[in-house]
């Protein structure tokens, strides 16, 4: 549709009345009355109703002119019965010049709707969210034209504003007669934790639906020039976006912004807008109506590929809402409030560190896994994180009060009082927890049976290092170099790369800080470079296999790393060494950069050691054999209990299904342990269970005496390990870590034992 800026600069006579209506300021119910006769009059209709629908997901005849006033919150019917409730079920129109003849019709002798012939229903949405149906009927059998129908459509979205800000702001008092909005009820969605803690605060939609403040046009014509532009310089952006720097990198992210170029150039989305605006909306306003038509239509089908696209059409609206409010279009607005709690579909590492820290309380997605980028930065830095909280972007308004659970993997939306206060409550224990462990924070890790135990952090960007004072930690156990390279934009070059690691060795002062060279490939994706499409990138070309094919982009880290290192102890360890000859060969480039060090007559780090990931089984099976050539072992615990248990560590169905406390789990454990003891290389570990008490405790049971942890876990671990007999747990774990073994997991055991001995886990 081309729009002619001469048809009409004036608002129609119904925006008109309804805009005189929406002046008043009485309560919702009369305002709905004056809306009803205003639409009545304005349309010539004999009959305007409003429906809306209640908790029980009844519709009730709330407001009508036209139809018999008795009837009014008396008169229900179901979504799907009669014409009113097909409209809500299927959130389209419907236009008849003989309702009555049409199947569904079902005559409700109260409303006296007998003469009635010709019928024309629309959704009143908001949010995707049904919330009822405005109704016009007229005797004579005539249906109503496109622009009636587009007229009527905007009416319905601006009394979805009215009803739900009213409700909003004025609680009881805008209550329409027992009438309580669905859209606005308490709710609560199930997750995945990916990072634990229980916050309370307030939402915020990382790419947030601009409210449209003034939703009536004064001047369409005008109007329709600032939609042609915002139009302009959104599809410019997505041009930009198509032959930018960032897709010509990524064959992934070309898909995608191709996507989005799709979107901005199709004509049926856009002729939606300049319709809309054409009836009398705001551009913005015209974007959230559009917006509520799709995700009504949408969220109804099963296809993920169809809810997958709104979610891109959702982008899309937000990129022309901020286009039209002048915005350039470049990351998010990040003026958080001082308890945000951030809901997006998905979240970079580099956009959450977007945000002020200071003001996060904790991560809401609809999407995310648990070892995503996203989540370990959440859990090294303390913010909670849920993930896999499906469909939650359509429940949640900016404001909403929120508590994240992450010990039940839920959250609450606008919860219920009582909800609120036994939360409060599990906050104060929880307060009393970390105040318990910030007291520890001097106290050495030692085991009942005076088994000194070192507990370290993973860590891997700045924010990360202020940590290390405050937790009391024995230093950086896991230092992920790689994060670095993910949450920049281009390639950190040698000089950015020296000085972090410089700072995190200052940062740690006298403790040890152990880095670990790229990990990259798998779920480590970084933006500047393409990945190589792999049927099962977990066991692909990543990390160390990487770095010895192509060495010059780890010779560089290295480098960076002897340099950075200059008269400290440096530690640097490899990451995925699947056999010893592998990491004799990366140990060789190391040399090199030292010898090279050496020769330029820079300053040598005063002490060197080279260690070992062990995140292989086939490199568990050598223990032996690499003892003779690394420095030290380092037990990544998440890679080896994929590649252990062949299971995907970041496939929500499948990471959960094992136990690393399966006897079978253990015995690698202990024989990874014992085989380190008896070459006298220091073995630590460094996964995720090092962070937790049950699987820490259990591991020093198994000789294990170094931890490396995220920064959550030092004070809970600490206080199980002060209360632990390690020599009394071992033996009574030793019985059942043998192959002969059926039991699934040795857990119940270790929480008997806990429970027994007063160990807090
Ligand atoms: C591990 O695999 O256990 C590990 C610590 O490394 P990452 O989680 O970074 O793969
Ligand atoms: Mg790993």
């Amino acid at each position: 549709m081309t729009v002619d800026p001469n048809i009409k600069s004036q608002p129609p006579k119904l925006m008109r009345a309804i805009r005189n209506a929406m002046a008043g300021t009485e309560s919702v119910q009369e305002r709905l009355d004056d809306f009803v006769a205003a639409i009545s009059k304005a349309m010539q209709v004999k009959v305007a109703s409003i429906y809306l629908l209640r908790p029980g997901e009844d519709l009730e005849l709330s407001a009508t002119q036209g139809l018999k006033a008795s009837a009014v919150h008396k008169t229900r019917m179901k979504p799907g019965e009669g014409l009113v409730g097909h409209v809500a079920l299927t959130a389209r129109p419907l236009n008849l010049a003989d309702a009555p003849s049409h199947p569904l019709f079902s005559y409700r002798p109260e409303t006296g709707e007998d003469p009635f012939k010709s019928f024309l229903g629309v959704p009143i949405l908001r949010g995707g969210r049904t919330l009822g149906v405005l109704v016009v009927q007229s005797v004579a059998a005539r249906s109503f034209n496109e622009e009636e129908v587009e007229d009527l459509l905007t009416v319905a979205m601006v009394l979805a504003e009215i009803i739900v800000d009213d409700e909003r702001v004025g609680g009881k008092k805008a209550a329409l007669k027992g009438i309580t909005l669905v859209a606005f009820k308490p709710e609560t969605i199930k997750g995945k934790t990916f990072a634990n803690g229980l916050v309370q605060g307030h939402a915020y939609l990382h790419l947030p639906p601009v409210a449209p403040a003034n939703m009536l046009a004064e001047n369409i014509a005008a109007e329709e020039g600032r939609l042609e532009e915002g139009i302009a310089v959104l599809r410019a952006s997505v041009d930009a976006m198509v032959s930018g720097e960032t897709a010509s990198l990524s064959r992934a992210s070309k898909e995608i912004y191709e996507t989005y170029r799709m979107f901005a150039y199709d004509r049926k989305w856009v002729g939606r807008l300049r319709e809309a605006v054409h009836s009398g909306l705001t551009s913005e306003a015209a974007v959230e109506r559009v917006r509520n038509e799709h995700r009504a239509r949408l969220m109804k089908s099963r296809d993920p590929y169809l809810r997958a696209r709104l979610h891109d059409l959702e982008d899309l609206a937000n990129r022309l809402l901020r286009a039209l409010s002048g915005e350039a279009l470049g990351p998010g607005n990040k003026n958080i409030s001082d308890d945000a709690i951030i809901f997006a579909r998905e979240i970079g590492p580099a956009e959450l560190l977007d945000y002020d820290r200071s003001k996060l309380r904790g991560i809401v997605l609809e999407e995310g896994s648990a070892s995503s980028h996203t989540a370990i930065i959440c859990r090294a830095i303390g913010v909670p994180l849920l993930g896999r909280a499906e469909g939650v972007l359509d429940l949640i308004e900016i404001g909403d009060e929120v508590l994240i659970d992450g010990e039940e993997a839920c959250v609450h939306i606008r919860p219920l009082e009582t909800q609120v206060s036994a939360f409060q409550m599990r906050l104060n224990i929880a307060g009393e927890m970390s105040r318990a462990y910030e007291a520890l924070k001097f106290t050495p890790a030692k085991t009942v049976d005076n088994e000194p135990i070192s507990l370290q952090l993973n860590a891997g960007l700045l924010v990360d290092l202020p940590q290390i004072e405050q937790s009391g930690a024995d230093g950086i156990g896991l230092f992920r170099t790689e994060f670095q390279f993910m949450v920049s934009e281009f390639m950190p070059r040698l000089k950015e790369q020296t000085e972090l690691y410089r700072k995190a060795i200052e940062a740690a002062g006298s403790r040890p800080v152990t880095f670990r060279t790229l990990d990259l490939g798998g779920d480590k994706i970084l933006p500047y470079i393409d990945p190589v499409p792999e049927e099962n990138p977990a066991i692909g070309w990543r990390a160390i296999r990487i770095a010895l094919d192509r060495p010059g982009l780890m010779r560089y880290q290295l480098r960076a790393l002897v340099a950075a290192g200059a008269g400290k102890h440096l530690k640097v360890m490899f990451p995925m060494v699947t056999t010893v000859e592998e990491f004799i060969q990366a140990r060789a480039l190391f040399d090199r950069e030292v010898d090279r060090a050496k020769k330029l007559g820079e300053e040598l780090p005063s002490k060197i050691e080279v260690g070992v990931m062990l995140e292989t089984p086939s490199l568990a099976w050598s223990i032996n054999s690499i003892c003779d050539h690394a420095d030290f072992v380092s037990v990544g615990a998440n890679d080896l209990m994929q590649f252990f248990f062949a299971a995907d560590r970041d496939n929500a169905r499948v990471s959960d299904r094992y136990d690393p406390l399966h006897p079978a789990a253990l015995s690698v454990m202990k024989y990874i342990a014992e085989g380190a003891a008896r070459s006298g290389v220091p073995v630590s570990v460094c996964g995720e269970i090092a962070g937790r008490p049950i699987e820490a405790i259990t591991l020093v049971a198994l000789g294990y005496r170094q931890l490396s942890m995220p920064v959550t876990g030092i004070g809970p671990v600490k206080s199980a390990l002060l209360k632990l007999d390690a020599a009394k747990l071992r033996q009574t774990l030793e019985p059942h870590i043998t192959t002969e073994s059926r039991l699934m997991t040795l857990r119940p055991i270790v929480r008997e034992f806990c429970m027994e001995e007063g160990i807090p886990v």
